[in-house]
């Protein structure tokens, strides 16, 4: 079994789930990928931040149930991870990541690497970039990982132990600095405020999401200049082309050591980014849109279904689907659904004939204060507290913070970049009552014990800004990352 997710990578900006924005294609191996597996077109991650979203990947739970409400906060005691499901069955476990942030004593639990988690030990190894190149850049980071990968299935010997492996990439995440020539593939003569210069630096980066009438336009929620918001995706796109060559070597690897028929490979991301919808750029920690959760879920499983798949999923159905793949049982107390009927080739795709029922909620956290539902139809939001998120997307002039209403209410079918709120014209209507319903229960059952995640975690100075500046505020050490008002919410009902 291989996954490889790729850090902020929107599905939306990928050929195969319809992006076609230049004449060259963003993402050629990754579509290639798509035509030789099953390609789910919805599927959305459980929260728009790193170590929460890929924690939830690797053991099948809600962060409410993982404990990983943030980054650099602890995973329950009790959590059992994919490694750990998979060892009994004699599987190895090797990771192999560009970076994960989340405590150093979780990366051992998670079991890979010999480590021992509550499943006991699990052979295999654990090679994570960044803490061996703490000023590179992301990519540099991403080149170390995918090396440490090839090595690994070239060595591979055949007759070894089945393995899982992940791999985790950055090139995507901001500052939107690929290398050459993913840095300039896709702006053309832009020359505005905006510009980055060629191996842009971590200044140059800092200098321009200051800019000062960019900060203007955020905070009035103006939309961007249209050759200016042009430029950013142009950028973003650089760091998806970049994530798809990297992808395609993987392949390449593993069809070089004369593995791919015997792999399960899976392609993914944590989150995707804000790229000016919601008064924001280059960040995703703190939406609740479809913007930052709709991710890409793509599996190509030897023998079984290939196509695309409407169905509602998330990135914790996908252990119990593994589990189910391999035949192995699944443990209790998990949150996902298995989605392993729907890569049965002689069921159908998404036949109503074939009498599968899916998830009818795609749910979404931020800590244990706010609750999303996605729907076939809506996108309701809970926010009962009024909880107000500090943290931004940087420092600096933006401090205001993120603001979501006590109630948000979308029709993504019609609405799909969630602009519309419609709660207040909405909120009588009987089906959103029943939605609202569901989701008040789901937050009494899933909120009400839980305490929020506490900072600081990461105690030297110099890396907390380091860490801040690539957007992870909150181990900025600050008390909380948001205050609460909710008298604003009394009249919202
Ligand atoms: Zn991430």
């Amino acid at each position: 079994v291989l996954i490889v997710s790729i850090d902020t990578l929107r599905a939306d900006h990928l050929g195969c789930y319809g992006y076609a924005p230049y004449t060259e294609p963003v993402s050629p191996r990754i579509d290639q990928f798509a035509k030789e597996s099953l390609r789910f077109e919805r599927c959305f991650a459980p929260r728009g931040q790193t170590g929460p979203s890929l924690t939830a990947m690797l053991t099948g739970c809600y962060p409410s149930r993982h404990g990983v409400l943030d980054n650099f906060v602890a995973m329950a005691p009790d959590t059992t991870s994919l490694p750990q499901m998979l060892a009994a069955a004699g599987y190895e476990s090797h990771a192999f990541l560009a970076w994960y942030p989340i405590l150093r004593a979780d990366k051992e639990r998670l079991g890979f690497g010999g480590a021992k988690g509550r499943g006991g030990a699990v052979a295999g190894s654990f090679f994570e970039a960044r803490p061996t190149m703490k000023s590179e850049r992301e990519s540099r980071w991403d080149d170390a990982a995918e090396q440490a990968f090839v090595e690994f299935v070239r060595k591979r010997p055949r007759d070894a132990r089945p393995f899982f492996a992940w791999v985790h990439f950055y090139d995507v995440h901001q500052p939107y600095a690929p290398p050459a020539p993913y840095d300039e593939k896709f702006v053309g003569d832009y020359r505005g405020r905006l510009r980055m210069p060629s191996n842009a630096s971590e200044a140059d980066f800092d200098r321009i999401v200051r800019e000062p009438g960019l900060d203007a336009s955020m905070k009035s929620r103006r939309p961007l200049d249209p050759a200016d918001a042009k430029y950013v995706v142009a950028l973003y796109d650089g760091g998806v082309a970049c994530a798809d060559a990297r992808f395609g070597r993987v392949l390449d690897a593993l069809a070089a050591s004369g593995l791919a028929n015997d792999t399960v490979v899976v392609l993914t991301a944590d989150h995707g980014d804000e790229l000016g919808e919601h008064r924001g750029l280059w960040f995703h920690g703190n939406s609740v849109y479809d913007s930052v959760l709709r991710i890409p879920l793509i599996v190509r499983a030897p023998g079984k279904a290939k196509g695309r798949s409407d169905q509602l999923v998330q990135n914790v159905d996908l252990a119990p689907t593994l589990l189910d793949l391999l035949g192995r049982p699944k443990p209790s107390g998990i949150d996902g659904i298995s989605f392993e009927p729907w890569l049965e080739p002689s069921v159908g795709i998404d036949s109503p004939a074939s009498g599968l029922v899916g998830r009818g909620v795609a749910w979404s956290e931020w800590q244990n204060l706010v609750l999303g539902a996605r729907t076939d139809q809506w996108k309701l939001v809970l926010n009962p507290k009024g909880a107000r998120l500090k943290k931004p997307p940087f420092d600096g002039p933006r401090e205001a913070g993120f603001s979501i209403g006590c109630h948000e209410l979308y029709d993504v079918r019609a609405d799909v970049h969630e602009l519309d709120d419609v709660w207040k014209a909405k909120r009588g209507e009987p089906d959103v009552a029943a939605l609202l319903a569901q989701v008040e229960a789901e937050y009494a059952r899933r909120f009400a014990s839980l305490v929020p995640a506490s900072a600081p975690l990461v105690a030297d100075p110099a890396e907390r800004q380091r860490l801040a500046q690539l957007g992870y505020g909150n181990a900025s050490g600050e008390a909380a990352d948001y205050t609460l008002d909710p008298e604003a919410c009394a009249d919202d009902k």
